[in-house]
């Protein structure tokens, strides 16, 4: 499917006469949009919620947007519950599914009544030490080892992660917590990663709904929820195709009347903890062309870098790139588009078709909603950079300012000794 900037170049040309690139912008109409879709699709199970993994995108705005839908925040850290907290959600719309956790956040998330998701047995022994009484809803996180599998050739390994309990752990740990005083139960797994398939859902459903039904019988426990976690994917290539939230939500109503009903849990309720399907899309990290570079190669320098942007170089990440402007001309030039890291898996593309680019060409880098501004970095001196936020009404709000030399500096600002000079 073609890939269309959610801006124009006459749009970007207003927005940096206030706010210089490079710059993150967010599409608020298409987040609405898909928020609601995401809704609807589920929309049959009473309970259903989804957590927004704060992790894709922790910024006040966003969050705020998404609570307007009821949503709550999925956090694993002390300051995601902070921002979660700050920005209104109560304990049960925030879910702590953390891990290797430190004694002070299990302490901060039990005040502020989440719901925890235990990642490890062992944690039992340690929540009771750390923070002392059991709320009384919890869940555990379930890895089932091996290989997980789709029919699109996706492929993931729980066996090699490092995340939940073996099946014999999950038994002993509902029994444990039970004698501990918890009355209701939560089940968890995250069993692959940006699956673009409307598959992936209903496949880990009918696997969880399925062991929920034994665990029932096998330790007595009553549950309450089952928790799908993340994992569905979005289009990052042109030639993939973007995942049916409708489909995926049936898929699922299909797998809970098949295995949920009949074994009398028809109250069990749907939590998601989606982050790259709700916001990736919509977001774009805007840059421009300050340099071009004739070597061996032909390469454009961009003025954004890995530290705006770090997935193409960890994971060698394909993000669309649109020259704005140039949307329908032919992709006559191959490139490397980099950016200034002293590292040279800073490349935002590579050997890459594209138009001509000429020196202030502005480009729109595609799907940075999620996992994007939040994985920055301050490597080289590099600052972070500003986020805006596109409105329905096609105005701009600035929604966190560009660091500063100020903010690289401040965690030295205690030091008498330390003079920061111009
Ligand atoms: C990262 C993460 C998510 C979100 O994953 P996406 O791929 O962005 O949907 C959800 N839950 C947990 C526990 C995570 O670590």
């Amino acid at each position: 499917m073609k890939k269309t900037p959610f801006i124009t170049k006459e749009q970007v040309e207003e927005i940096v006469k206030d706010y210089p690139t490079p710059f993150h912008i967010y599409d608020e109409k298409g987040i609405r949009e898909n928020a609601k879709a995401v809704k609807d699709a589920f929309a049959w199970n009473k309970g259903f919620r989804e957590y927004f993994a704060v992790k894709a995108n922790p910024n006040p705005y966003i969050l705020k947007i998404l609570k307007e839908y009821d949503f709550g925040c999925d956090c694993s850290s002390y300051t995601e519950l902070m921002l979660a907290k700050s920005c209104g959600f109560d304990g049960e719309h925030i879910m702590f599914s953390s891990n290797e956790t430190p004694a002070e956040e299990y302490v901060y998330a039990n005040q502020l009544n989440a719901i925890i998701n235990l990642d490890d047995i062992t944690h039992i022994d340690f929540f009771e030490r750390e923070v002392g009484a059991f709320p009384e809803e919890m869940s555990c996180r379930f890895n089932p080892g091996g290989v997980f599998s789709l029919s699109n050739g996706i492929m993931d390994n729980p066996g090699d992660s490092k995340y939940g309990m073996t099946r014999e752990q999950l038994v002993c740990a509902y029994k444990t917590l039970a004698e501990k005083g918890v009355k209701r139960f939560g089940i968890h797994a995250f069993l692959a990663s940006n699956t673009v398939t409307n598959e992936y859902y209903p496949k880990l459903a009918a696997q969880l709904f399925q062991l929920i039904v034994e665990l029932k019988q096998e330790t007595g426990c009553e549950f309450s929820f089952v928790n799908l976690s993340g994992g569905v994917g979005i289009p990052y290539t042109p030639d993939a195709t973007a995942n049916d939230i409708a489909a995926i939500g049936d898929g699922v109503r299909q797998a809970f009347e098949e295995i949920l009903v009949p074994a009398g849990l028809g109250d069990i309720k749907i939590y998601a903890e989606m982050g790259r399907f709700m916001l990736g899309p919509y977001g774009a990290l805007i840059t421009r062309a300050i340099h071009e570079k004739h070597i061996y190669k032909e390469y454009i320098g961009v003025d954004a870098c890995a530290a705006n942007l770090m997935r193409p170089a960890v994971y060698g990440s394909y993000h669309h790139l649109t020259v704005l402007g140039k949307e329908d001309e032919p992709c006559t030039n191959v490139y490397d588009v980099v950016g200034s890291l002293c590292e040279n898996c800073d490349k935002f593309a590579i050997d890459r078709k594209l138009p001509k680019i000429e020196i202030g060409d502005y480009l729109f880098i595609h799907d940075t909603g999620a996992h994007g501004f939040s994985m920055g970095y301050n490597y080289n001196g590099r600052l972070r950079s500003a986020e805006l936020l596109l409105k329905e009404d096609g105005s701009v709000k600035l929604i966190r300012r560009a660091e500063t030399p100020a903010d690289y500096f401040a965690t030295f600002d205690c030091f008498d000794d330390i003079q920061i000079l111009p």
